[in-house]
């Protein structure tokens, strides 16, 4: 048993190195991934609940890894979160994001927004205000256009300096959303501080939502509370028809983003997608 216990303590000490010696690669090869152009925003639509209408996008990072091939972002943002390396690809994310939208209104396809995802880190940097002023002025960004995602646990550290920010920001004409709502321990007066327009319902009450009681009692409070406040909702990973129909036509919900609507794509094939929906 001894001998056996000192064999798990290898393991385990091995596993822990081999994940140490993987962040270090990842690290080194995020540092070249912006200069050679190896990442690219795939875009999911969120659809109005009633019309299904597509309403907007969210854009979603992609890394194309020269050996591993597609490296998912959960495997390589929190590896940029803590090197540093966020503010850098975030900024690329910001812009290819704007790009893109002034790009299709070019193609004729107007009266749709973007949703991009902002770490934490990137909130706190002092110049994310005039980041974003600077790219909706480049690209001519109208007020409602950009969406700006974020999550529940993001201000806690420093409510007043991120309060400031978020606040700035939404001056700008930027829509707030609150990312992955209901998995964080934030408090309803904590929320009400928060100058935000939108509640993203996070998928783990989705999943079950027509068979578990308790999900289903948690996504109508989180709508009719979002409501009383005067917020939107997004309802995340709407896979089936079920699932629409309960959070649409039940509860209410405003918007709906999930498989059952689209997969995030590249820009190419999502555009056929929105050109689609602009002619029928
Ligand atoms: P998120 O912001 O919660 O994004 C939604 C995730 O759910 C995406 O995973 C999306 O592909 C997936 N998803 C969408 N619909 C469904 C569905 O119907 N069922 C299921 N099971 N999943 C669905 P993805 O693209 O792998 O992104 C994972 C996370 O990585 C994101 O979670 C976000 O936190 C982060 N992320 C992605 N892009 C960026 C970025 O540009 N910047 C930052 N800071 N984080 C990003
Ligand atoms: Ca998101
Ligand atoms: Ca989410
Ligand atoms: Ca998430």
């Amino acid at each position: 048993a001894k001998e056996k216990g000192r064999n798990n303590v290898q393991y385990f000490t091995a596993a822990m190195t081999q994940t140490a010696i993987e962040r270090l690669a990842i690290e080194q090869d995020l540092r070249h991934a912006i200069q050679n152009d190896e990442f690219e925003l795939y875009y999911q639509p969120q659809v109005c609940a009633h019309s299904q209408q597509i309403l907007g996008v969210e854009a979603l990072i992609r890394w194309h890894h020269p050996q591993q091939g597609l490296v998912p972002p959960l495997r390589f943002i929190p590896v940029a979160e803590e090197s540093g390396l966020i503010e850098t690809i975030g900024a690329w994310v910001l812009e290819e994001a704007c790009r893109q939208l002034s790009d299709w209104r070019d193609e004729g396809i107007c009266n749709i927004h973007i949703a991009v995802n902002l770490s934490s880190h990137q909130l706190r940097s002092a110049s994310i205000v005039t980041q974003v002023a600077e790219c909706m002025q480049r690209y001519a960004i109208k007020a409602g256009e950009l969406e700006l995602e974020i999550t529940e646990s993001v201000a806690m550290d420093n409510p007043e300096h991120c309060i400031s920010q978020l606040m700035a920001l939404r001056n700008l004409g930027v829509s707030l959303a609150i990312d992955d709502f209901g998995t964080g321990y934030s408090s309803l007066a904590y929320l009400k501080r928060l100058p935000i327009d939108i509640l993203k319902l996070d998928r783990s009450f989705v999943h079950d939502i027509e068979t578990d009681p308790n999900d289903a009692a948690i996504s109508e409070a989180t709508i009719s509370m979002a409501h009383a406040l005067g917020l939107k909702v997004v309802a995340e990973g709407v896979e089936t028809q079920g699932q629409a129909y309960f959070l649409a036509s039940i509860h209410d919900c405003d918007l709906l983003q999930g498989y059952l609507f689209g997969k995030p794509e590249p820009a190419n094939i999502i555009v056929e997608q929105l050109k689609k929906h602009l002619h029928s």
